[in-house]
């Protein structure tokens, strides 16, 4: 019976395991990439001229094009004048949501308005449609040049885990997606004013509550039963540094990291005594904490979402807004940047280990989400971080936060060859970034819109 049953689960699996390969695998003959610089974001070395040979999906070598020996039969890909990077990695993001800021009598009428009105569609409108979205913002992102992502939260019970895997099974494309499935959250956190009747139903789509350490550690279970990446956690004010412990605790047991979202310093005091991996956001951190992120090594991951007038971009081309409240916001954009500036300088002076994301979530009339979220991103240099550390918080940094530094952030042999190049130098000018010429992942070219040679 033993044997039967084998040779059938063979005739079933062979197909498949060939549909799969046929769907994902690299191209089999090895591939030069030339162009006349490398930048390593690690060291801010240049190689120029450039060449890297990809082999079965993976950087073999690196260097100038006269020690880099392309074996017979390679294939020749010569960027001409391009600077090449490694892939983009965004450390936050929310790839099945897509919120549309609702107009101003509208977004008057809810409890945080401008976001929980669209997040609550997205919830209970359709989870498929809410996927089928997923599929086109994840495409967005890797034709933008992100290569690989960490989406936190806001997917729905199985949503990025289900875009990541078919990403992998090369039913999509889409960057390498870290997937945190539900947000972890504490009790009286996000949409407190829906209907008690409704509510229990709808925040499960969306959220794991947090009631106690105990049912914690099930809670992060719960998550890694739908086979997730990391943990995410969204700290209120009423989640204690035990039930956090108990998360961080359970999590390592799976050899799973946790990123906590902590704004006010009191929520961040929190996570650094639990021992989160990374703090998300984190604009109110005190220098004392700074301090003790640096000595405990935890990562700060920087969103500069709302920085540079964010609301105005995405507000004014398309809803209904009063000149009082536009003013209004012209003010606070302002207030919030200046805010912003100070914090970099502070979290760049500390030492403190850091990384970044979009958090991009918004509707961004006129950019894919890959825009958008570069656009965010390149908001770092605006308000003060030298491009060189900008790159670093989108690659190399970025890559060990993930805990993926040995495979993604740098290209250097042995690294999967995810790449980037863009037609300028971006040290003088980080917004070349927005304009990614090259993307490859995994060896195999997304797009390529320099001419070749
Ligand atoms: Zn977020």
């Amino acid at each position: 019976m033993r044997n039967r049953f084998a040779v059938v689960a063979c005739i079933l699996v062979v197909p498949l395991a060939f549909l799969r390969l046929t769907a994902q695998s690299p191209p089999a003959s090895p591939t030069l990439v030339k162009a006349s610089r490398l930048l390593d974001p690690r060291t801010g070395n240049v190689i120029s001229p450039a060449a890297v040979l990809i082999e079965d999906g993976r950087i073999k070598a690196v260097g100038p094009p006269a020690h880099v020996q392309a074996p017979a039969g390679a294939k020749t890909i010569d960027l001409g004048s391009a600077t090449l990077l490694p892939g983009l990695i965004d450390s936050h993001t929310h790839l099945l949501l897509d919120v549309i800021v609702p107009p101003e009598e509208e977004a008057k009428r809810h409890l945080n308005g401008d976001f929980a009105p669209g997040l609550l569609l997205t919830i209970v409108e359709s989870p498929i449609k809410r996927a089928l979205m997923g599929a086109q913002l994840a495409r967005e992102d890797l034709e933008s040049g992100f290569t690989t992502v960490r989406n936190l939260g806001h997917s729905g019970i199985d949503g990025d885990t289900s875009l990541r895997d078919a990403i992998n099974a090369g039913r999509l494309p889409g960057p390498r997606i870290l997937a945190a499935g539900r947000k972890m959250i504490g009790q009286g956190d996000y949409l407190q004013n829906l209907n008690p009747a409704l509510a229990d139903a709808i925040l499960q789509q969306e959220f794991i509550l947090i009631t106690g350490p105990d049912q914690a550690r099930h809670a992060v279970l719960q998550n890694v039963f739908y086979n997730v990446d990391v943990i995410k956690v969204s700290l209120g004010d009423d989640t204690t540094t035990e039930e956090l412990k108990a998360v961080v605790d359970q999590a390592h047991r799976q050899q799973l990291k946790v990123a906590v979202h902590a704004f006010e310093s009191s929520n961040i005091q929190v996570a650094i005594d639990a021992g989160a991996d990374s703090i998300e956001h984190g604009n109110q951190v005190t220098d004392d904490q700074l301090k003790q992120m640096r000595e405990k090594g935890t990562f700060l991951d920087l969103t500069p979402t709302f920085y540079g007038g964010f609301f105005t971009k995405i507000t004014e081309p398309s809803i209904v807004i009063s000149p009082v409240v536009r003013a209004s916001n012209a003010s606070a954009d302002a207030r919030r940047d200046k805010r912003y500036q100070e914090f970099v300088q502070r979290v760049l002076k500390s030492g403190v280990k850091f990384a970044a994301g979009s958090d991009m979530c918004w509707f961004y009339p006129g950019k894919t989400r890959g825009q958008a979220s570069t656009a965010t991103l390149v908001n770092l240099r605006d308000a003060g971080m030298p491009s060189l550390d900008v790159l670093r918080a989108i690659t190399t940094n970025a890559a060990e936060m993930l805990g993926w530094q040995d495979r993604i952030g740098a290209v250097e042999p042995g690294k999967y060859a995810d790449l980037v190049a863009v037609s300028g130098d971006p040290i003088a000018n980080i917004t070349e970034l927005e304009r990614v010429r090259f993307v490859m992942k995994d060896g195999q070219v997304v797009r390529n819109d320099l001419a070749s040679h």
